[in-house]
């Protein structure tokens, strides 16, 4: 194998070979770009040592002859004693990762060629400060050296020379640090900091190889769903001074600004300075905008050469360079990472400019993405003398809010029940603060990742939290946190929680409602006229080329005209259980605890007519399109009172109601309730109830066409596990349509079908197709009796464990479980055609909403997907994506 590339030889595409990095620093050289002549070790050479724990047979050799052919094209021998060449050596893996090895600068540098090194700049204090670089670049990360220990001797030194910054430390003072440096290092590992600059090479190379397998970079991996045999590449890299005086200089620079996506000079530059001094926060950096008047040859030049690479790269690209004694070189680029508003205003920037086309600009955004542009944020503008930031964790779950800093649960609940909005604040949080984060507007922690279980739950809630924000100490006992720079923050003071952000703020942050959920709303936008626009664009193009259609989950008129505004194509889920609640829970009682059939019929005449205006205003709101009717799903039971409480009250107390109610109570109770008498086994068993409810629909249709209406409804049947139970509730139904039918003198096409929410309905939906118009898929069900486990018991419990040891990279009650859920919808999905061509597939679980799973309906070839009305643009957004 070839195991090394010269930049030369190297492209953009080669990617998974040489790093992110090195394709990008091989591209660069490929567009002329001056770049600093270099070679890449290529990931292949990193799994063969990483399998071994050696070098590949001929990888030495290679390095060898590269290394020469480098030597030879600088004039310069690697860490000579007269004219020294320095490289660097740098990680890169096709993903970036946090966790993996930094790079070691000024490689090559020795208790000799140091003192080359000056000779050749002219520069005593340039080279000692090189050199101290280099032992705690090397220390630290080659050798395993706490890199404290450095820092505290630099410090030391600024501090007897009264320096505020390295760059007062002169050349003397730099070379005790040296000295001091290497006597760190021969403490610490028994040896003497290596002077042979081959050797430094290679160690510097095997620790970049041997980090692939570091403990974090592990842990990040199984969390991203990186998969582990991948291994890093490293770039060895002719190094370039911006640490040689004040016509020298490094800095960062965006092609455009990746916050707003604003076209303009984004970036920071830092005189007399190398590596990474600029983003360390050392020292004050400039605005890049500052470099034209410091040295307008090498800033002109920068320019140009972002102008090429946008072209090129046809994207926002993000820059590293350095200035070497006004001479401009490239160390870096890769396409910039942006953010949610930025992504869609450089989408369609790039399609104005043609440098894309549309289908490229809809991939260029995510669903995601739009998801945040719909959640208010704060202004941040008026952060001002009465808010402050406190401290910055991680983005767990979008949102703004604001309250009370309360720090437990039960605190919490007591505030909210009196209707204050609160902030619970945790160093972490476990099951027992449940009741807490439900009552709270947003969570903030000091510990955990985006696994733990506070941001576990927090998104599968839909509510704002920040975890993580290490810099916070939070004291529950003592009712306060304390942030990085000592501000004490009591119970009740109020805090704004940036969700989408991760910054904590004191005080009440200004809160602006989404444009781009106005702009759904209203079909305008107020404020932000250019993101709307862009919005705008995108979506009419996704909804040209998907072929999913997107329906909503919604129960009510009001919810079905809201979705509807957000383009929803009909209802793939109406719940019925939601109108047996409130005032007619009496009529429900009553039919439960019916002693003879003609209780039982009088309690379901009395909820017939409520029923049928519930669906006479759906059919209204949605008229036109399909309306997909559940018949009653949950346990009976849930609408009665629990079985403890009614206990304890019925022992305590004398209510004579209470006491009639208990053995009906007692009687529906279930171990199980999530794998009892629900969906359609209560149609089963409770005579009369579905044929109510489809009586109800039928005459609901009939009442909408009498007034010129074009009602489309969908009956769906919960919870059928075999064919023969549909079977039994589909003649029951066609009977009573048929009724209605006759006695109002209309024909009524209602279209009858099942929900696929069972292992074994997937298994025999072949059977199951003969008796259904259409299959809508209860993902959600799908995935609690596939697994075997319950949603509320384990998504507050066991979740976050799993997810932390990667078992789960998400939670597959948010993105389907393709190889097992999804194996059985796919199935399914291709059984019921194989009975019934034109069969019609749905998907009404949460999953209808969430990006991945959306791609995995379209592939599997369902018709639509259904999920809530908030949820919907993104599913369509994201079936464009699918279909491009
Ligand atoms: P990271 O992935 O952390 O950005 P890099 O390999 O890009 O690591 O290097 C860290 C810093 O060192 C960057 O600022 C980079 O520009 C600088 N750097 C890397 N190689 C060289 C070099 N050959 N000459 C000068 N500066 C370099
Ligand atoms: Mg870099
Ligand atoms: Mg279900």
């Amino acid at each position: 194998a070839k195991y090394v590339y010269d930049f030369a030889e190297g492209n953009k595409d080669l990617k998974d070979l040489l790093g992110g990095k090195g394709a990008n620093l091989a591209e660069m050289t490929r567009l002329g770009l001056p770049v600093p002549p270099g070679f890449t070790l290529t990931t292949e050479a990193c799994r063969a040592y990483l399998a071994t724990g050696t070098e590949p047979a001929g990888l030495r050799d290679e390095v060898s002859a590269h290394l020469d052919a480098l030597e030879r094209r600088m004039g310069k021998r690697l860490g000579h004693g007269c004219d020294p060449l320095l490289v660097s050596v740098r990680s890169g893996a096709r993903f970036s990762m946090p966790g993996m090895m930094d790079t070691v600068l000024n490689i090559g540098l020795s208790d000799t060629s140091v003192t080359a090194l000056a000779a050749q700049a002219g520069d005593e204090r340039f080279a000692w400060d090189s050199y101290r670089r280099l032992i705690q670049m090397f220390g630290k990360t080659v050798l395993g050296i706490d890199g404290d220990r450095f820092e505290h001797a630099l410090e030391e030194a600024r501090h007897a020379a009264g320096a505020t910054s390295d760059v007062d430390l002169d050349a003397e003072r730099l070379r005790a640090l040296v000295a001091t440096y290497k006597r760190l290092v021969r403490e610490a590992t028994g040896r003497d900091f290596p002077q042979d600059p081959r050797t430094q090479l290679d160690l510097a190379v095997r620790a970049v190889f041997a980090s692939w397998n570091g403990d974090r970079a592990r842990l990040y991996r199984r969390q991203e769903r990186i998969p582990d045999d991948l291994g890093t590449a490293v770039s060895v890299c002719a190094m370039v001074f911006g640490n040689l005086g004040p016509d020298s200089g490094t800095g960062v620079a965006f092609t455009r600004d990746p916050a707003t996506g604003h076209q303009g000079v984004y970036g920071d530059y830092l005189p007399n300075a190398q590596g990474e001094d600029v983003v360390a926060g050392i020292r004050n950096t400039v605005p890049l905008a500052d470099l034209e008047r410091l040295d307008p040859a090498s800033y002109h030049g920068l320019l140009r050469i972002m102008e090429t690479l946008e072209n090129h790269y046809r994207d926002l690209c993000d820059i590293e360079f350095t200035i070497e004694r006004g001479t401009l070189w490239m160390l870096q680029t890769r396409v910039g990472k942006r953010t949610a508003a930025a992504a869609f205003r450089i989408a369609t920037q790039l399609l104005d400019q043609g440098l894309i086309d549309e289908p490229e600009a809809l991939r260029r955004v995510t669903g995601p993405q739009l998801a945040q542009l719909m959640f208010p944020r704060f202004d941040t503008t008026a952060v001002d003398a009465g808010t402050s930031v406190l401290g910055t964790g991680i983005a767990a779950s979008p949102g703004a809010a604001v309250g009370a800093a309360v720090f437990d649960a039960a605190t919490a609940v007591e505030r909210a029940a009196r209707g204050e909005d609160v902030i619970l604040v945790r160093r972490e949080t476990n099951p027992d603060d449940l009741d807490g984060m439900l009552a709270a507007r947003g969570i903030l922690t000091s510990r955990g990742g985006k696994t733990s279980h506070a941001a576990v739950v927090a998104r599968g809630m839909g509510k704002t939290c920040v975890c993580g924000a290490e810099g916070l100490q939070v004291d529950t006992a003592g009712r306060r946190f304390t942030t990085a720079d000592g501000q004490v923050i009591e119970e009740g003071e109020i805090l704004s929680v940036d969700g989408a952000g991760g910054t904590v703020y004191r005080g009440r942050v200004p809160v602006v409602p989404s444009a781009v959920v106005d702009y759904f709303e209203h079909g305008t936008g107020t404020g932000d006229d250019d993101l709307v626009r862009a919005v705008d664009r995108i979506m009419r193009y996704a909804d040209r080329v998907r072929r999913l259609g997107v329906r909503a989950n919604a129960d009510t008129a009001e919810d079905a005209a809201r979705a509807r505004r957000f383009g929803a194509e009909g209802i793939g889920l109406c719940r019925t259980e939601h109108m047996f609640l409130g005032e007619r829970r009496a009529l429900v009682e009553r039919l439960i605890l019916a002693e003879t059939d003609a209780e039982r019929e009088a309690a379901l005449r009395e909820l017939l007519p409520l029923q049928r205006g519930d669906f006479s205003d759906l059919f209204a709101a949605m008229d036109g399109q399909p309306v997909t009717v559940r018949l009653l799903d949950p346990p009976l039971h849930e609408f009665l009172p629990d079985l403890t409480d009614l206990s304890v009250r019925v022992a305590t107390g004398d209510d004579p109601h209470d006491r009639a109610l208990l053995p009906a109570v007692r009687r529906l109770h279930e171990q199980n309730p999530m794998l009892g008498l629900r969906g359609v086994r209560l149609g089963l068993v409770v005579p009369g109830l579905f044929a109510m409810q489809v009586r109800a629909i039928a005459e609901a249709a009939a009442d909408r066409r009498a007034v010129g209406g074009n009602p489309h409804a969908e009956i769906m049947i919960p919870l059928v596990g075999t064919v023969r139970e549909l079977e039994i509730v589909r003649d029951e139904a066609e009977a009573a349509i048929d009724e209605v039918a006759r006695r109002r003198g209309v024909a009524l096409s209602l279209s009858l079908g099942t929900m696929i929410e069972l292992p074994r309905a997937a298994l025999t939906a072949g059977h199951i197709a003969e008796c259904a118009d259409f299959f809508s898929f209860g993902t959600n069900d799908l995935t609690q009796t596939v697994w075997g486990f319950s949603r509320d018991d384990v998504e507050a419990g066991f979740f976050s464990a799993y997810l932390e040891k990667g078992i789960f990279g998400v939670s597959p009650f948010e993105t389907i479980d393709r190889d097992g859920v999804g194996t059985l919808v796919r199935t399914a999905a291709r059984a019921g055609r194989a009975t019934r061509p034109d069969l019609q597939l749905g998907v009404c679980g949460e999953h209808g909403g969430d990006p991945e799973s959306v791609h995995f309906f379209d592939e599997v070839g369902l018709d639509y997907v259904s999920c809530s009305p908030f949820r919907i643009p993104v599913a369509r957004l994201e079936a464009g994506r699918a279909a491009t």
